[in-house]
């Protein structure tokens, strides 16, 4: 089934655009972003005089940092609350727009902390609009939040109907004041939806014309934009990219990609994206039994090979600082084993194909 429950206002102004849309959704937002986000990409100064020509009042909750824990969600729970807010805006690449759905959760459902992800306690929500200023997660079209859970020293994601975001109102030119890493790792990330759209098990054929122009828009724009970050119509080619991602992980979960690349996130601080990145020849050798015919025609629409398009990963060239051994190996091959996406996968996948894999990363 296709299913996506989001309200999308894509494009060059694309705020201004929604201008109806959020004047009626409540009186009171919390604005949920980082340190930096919302001010660099200018999305902020879009979005205030907008709020109070509409007569809504917000206060902002920028205590979000990269990969944001349950601590946080709590902490922007009370302001949620104290604010008496009616909805909420997460500005910021993911991991503001995962903590926005998360905060909407946690306060229209009086969630504890050990309830963050129990969904069967979700029973009703805060509208959500998310303003994403990066190109790659796709949460702004998702029912994910992938959280960490820093006592159980994991990262883990959960997903529910309810948190599709309300609006999502992308104008790529958010994503300008990117950094060269931020849009390569997050293009990557984009990447890994669309591939993983193919392989798992619940791929729904409805989005593979989506997927397969998600994948070509990368590989035709990412490398011109790294070179030229003012590059409009790059940029638009990114974000297209992103919620097509988003869409088609809306529609088929993650898998093993994504679950192998957690572990390498919390131990060793590699950002989300890369980590997807630099597995990704490996995903794709161990499910093409599976899924290389979809992959096959995905690349093919644009007269890629595999061979090819291996080559233009190799040359992006991924690499992240990080130290594994046999002993990372023993702790989180269980804790891989044991995540909600391994369900996903295309084949059946054993410990020792994880653990084959992370060797190889040595
Ligand atoms: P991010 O963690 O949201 O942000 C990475 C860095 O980029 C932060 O330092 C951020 O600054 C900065 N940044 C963001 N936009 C910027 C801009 N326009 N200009 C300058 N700096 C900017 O990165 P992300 O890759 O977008 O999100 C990753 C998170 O999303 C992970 O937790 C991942 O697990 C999750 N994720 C969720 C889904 C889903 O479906 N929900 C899918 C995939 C991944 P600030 O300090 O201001 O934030
Ligand atoms: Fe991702």
């Amino acid at each position: 089934m296709f299913y996506l429950n989001t309200k999308v206002m894509f494009g060059n102004a694309a705020l201004q655009r929604s201008v109806p849309l959020l004047a009626g959704m409540g009186q009171r937002a919390l604005l949920v972003t980082g340190k930096r986000s919302a001010i660099a990409s200018g999305a902020l100064a879009d979005l205030g005089p907008v709020l109070t020509a509409n007569g809504i009042q917000w206060h902002t909750f920028d205590g979000v940092s990269e990969n944001p824990d349950l601590d946080t969600i709590m902490a922007g729970k009370e302001q949620f609350l104290a604010g008496n807010c009616d909805f909420v805006i997460g500005i910021g690449g993911g991991s503001p727009l995962d903590a926005a759905k998360a905060i909407s959760m946690a306060a229209a459902n009086d969630l504890k902390k050990s309830q963050l992800y129990s969904t069967e306690e979700f029973r009703r929500a805060y509208p959500i609009v998310a303003i994403p200023t990066t190109a790659g997660t796709g949460s702004e079209v998702t029912q994910y939040s992938v959280l960490n859970d820093n006592k159980r020293n994991i990262k883990a994601g959960w997903g529910h109907e309810l948190a599709f975001p309300t609006l999502a109102i992308i104008d790529p030119r958010y994503t300008f004041s990117c950094s060269y890493h931020v849009t390569l790792n997050t293009a990557v990330d984009a990447l890994s939806h669309l591939l993983e759209g193919l392989y798992s098990q619940n791929r729904e054929p409805i989005i593979y014309p989506l997927i397969h122009k998600g994948i070509a828009l990368i590989v035709q724009n990412l490398k011109t934009t790294l070179q030229e970050p003012q590059n409009y119509a790059g940029r638009e080619a990114l974000a297209l990219a992103s919620m097509y991602g988003g869409m088609a992980i809306a529609q088929s979960s993650t898998s093993l990609q994504h679950s192998i690349g957690y572990p390498l996130t919390t131990t060793f601080d590699v950002p989300h994206g890369l980590a997807n990145g630099i597995v990704m020849p490996q995903m794709m050798e161990l499910f093409w039994d599976a899924a290389g015919d979809l992959v096959k025609d995905a690349l093919g629409s644009f007269g890629y090979t595999r061979a090819e398009f291996l080559a233009w990963l190799e040359s992006l060239n991924l690499q992240a600082e990080m130290t594994i051994d046999e002993q990372f190996i023993q702790d989180k091959v269980p804790e891989v084993m044991a995540s909600r996406n391994m369900a996903n996968n295309p084949l059946t996948v054993d410990a020792e194909d994880i653990a084959a894999i992370y060797r190889s990363l040595i």
